[in-house]
């Protein structure tokens, strides 16, 4: 899914805890879970010229994507006013890191995190069920509402 998503369900999840910690453990984990859920990111650039052209084109897309989910993330806890900002900062930092990890590993090249990388595609492609982006943003769209609604 995309930061925004994970970053809507962070603020969800940062929303139900008091602990940091805690916050970004189960934050890490719906990262994990919510990849698993197919959400029509698979074909994503596959009709790019080149692997380096596929990168770059993913790079523009994640640049974008982290914006919105700083700017979500920010005009919550402006909204909500929590206690602690640091919980959702950290439940936040927990779901995105996996996605973090993943573009570190490939723009990188860092060997010793293949090991990442695979378990990181393997859970996207668990299910095997592919389809158009368009849904895939709408789908995203609707889990970002819902997690928003659920504070
Ligand atoms: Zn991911």
């Amino acid at each position: 899914m995309f930061l925004t998503s994970h970053t809507a369900a962070a603020i969800l999840i940062a929303t139900k805890t008091q602990n940091p910690f805690l916050g970004f453990i189960l934050g890490l984990l719906s990262h994990f879970i919510l990849d698993i859920v197919p959400h029509g990111e698979g074909g994503l650039f596959a009709g790019s010229k080149s692997h380096k052209q596929k990168l770059l084109n993913l790079a523009k897309l994640a640049a974008i994507d982290f914006l919105l989910s700083v700017i979500l993330l920010i005009s919550t806890l402006y909204f909500l006013k929590p206690n602690n900002i640091f919980i959702f900062i950290a439940t936040a930092s927990g779901a995105v890191l996996p996605d973090f990890l993943w573009g570190s590993v490939e723009l990188f090249k860092l060997k010793f995190l293949n090991w990442f990388l695979v378990l990181h595609h393997r859970l996207h492609d668990l299910l095997d069920i592919v389809y158009d982006i368009k849904y895939g943003l709408l789908v995203q769209l609707i889990f970002i509402i819902l997690c928003l609604s659920l504070i």
